[in-house]
């Protein structure tokens, strides 16, 4: 028999193989040698062309251009960065969920705030600072909250869920698809075995047209390693500067200390959280170390 070629979403990486899915089949693929001597790696959310040899597996023989690309987890294509906070029990790190929302707005994804643990404590304070700046806020619990809203927000959606340990993201998922603990286990449970599955990242379906991006490796973007900031472009990571960046004294400004600045004249009136300034100005610092030639 011939191969089929088709295109079809990579579903699930595992240890050189690719779960591609193509009209409710999976093909077990492989990637061909073309595209490992070119040095593409397929990710888990590519649109992947593929060859099925028509007993269920194949091989991957390119991928289609992507949207973008994050770097732990491996995905490519999501749509929405839904960055998981609690507003206590752990404190929330406000810098860590800053660089989290510079890392979904310069990938070009949805970026929304879930406030976890309402039910401990006024989420108010975290609410103001994130919707002042555009984010979407979903406010969660293990009571519900907003989780059915969430729901809805997700569906036919990719989603990559962020956020620091201990917060509540392994209960809210569970919460928001109990499918997904049914086939899986508990979600933390396979995350505190470890290393193993370090390599192993899924695409869960939803089951209402979305994915979500199932790795252990979720809490761990780490925005310095990445290179996708440069302290030029970090004004654009922060879309509630947008109205001011040009109406600083000085073309240039680096909006950390310069006077006539107007967004910091925007943090001094209340306009922009000074939260927000302040992992900006921690984040530039950061970054212009390590640009080269400055
Ligand atoms: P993860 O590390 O982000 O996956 O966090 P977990 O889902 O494992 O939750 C950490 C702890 O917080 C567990 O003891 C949960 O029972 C608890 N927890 C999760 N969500 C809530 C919530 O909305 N309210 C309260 N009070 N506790 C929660
Ligand atoms: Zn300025």
């Amino acid at each position: 028999m011939s191969a089929l070629s088709s295109t079809g979403r990579i579903v699930l990486s595992r240890k050189g193989f690719f779960n591609v899915e193509n009209g409710g089949t999976v093909c077990i693929c492989k990637a061909a040698t073309r595209l490992r001597l070119e040095k593409k790696e397929p990710l888990c959310g590519d649109i992947a062309e593929f060859t099925d040899n028509g007993d269920g597996t194949g091989f991957i023989t390119g991928l289609l251009p992507r949207r973008n690309c994050f770097p732990r987890p491996k995905v490519a294509n999501a749509d929405v960065l839904c960055i998981v906070a609690a507003v206590t029990d752990p404190e929330p790190d406000l810098f860590s969920i800053d660089k989290l929302t510079c890392l979904g707005v310069l990938n070009g994804v949805e970026t929304v705030i879930v406030l976890n643990k309402c039910d401990l404590g006024d989420c108010s304070p975290m609410r103001d600072i994130y919707s002042s700046c555009g984010f979407r806020v979903f406010r969660t619990s293990a009571e519900g909250g907003d989780t059915a809203l969430l729901r809805g927000y997700l569906a036919g959606r990719i989603t990559v869920f962020a956020g620091a340990s201990g917060v509540g993201k392994s209960t809210l998922l569970n919460r928001l698809y109990p499918q997904h603990e049914a086939q899986t286990g508990d979600i933390s449970d396979r995350i505190k075995r470890g290393k193993n599955t370090t390599r192993h990242t899924e695409l869960f379906p939803t089951g209402d047209g979305g994915h979500i991006a199932d790795t252990p490796g979720f809490s761990a973007l780490d925005i310095e390693d990445v290179g996708l900031f440069s302290s030029d472009t970090l004004t654009d990571a922060f879309p509630e500067f947008t109205p001011f960046v040009n109406e600083c004294r000085f073309r240039g400004c680096g909006h950390t200390k310069e006077i006539g600045c107007a967004v910091r004249n925007a943090v001094e009136r209340g306009i922009i959280p000074a939260s927000r300034h302040e992992s900006y100005v921690k984040l530039f610092g950061l970054l212009k170390n390590k640009t080269p030639n400055r």
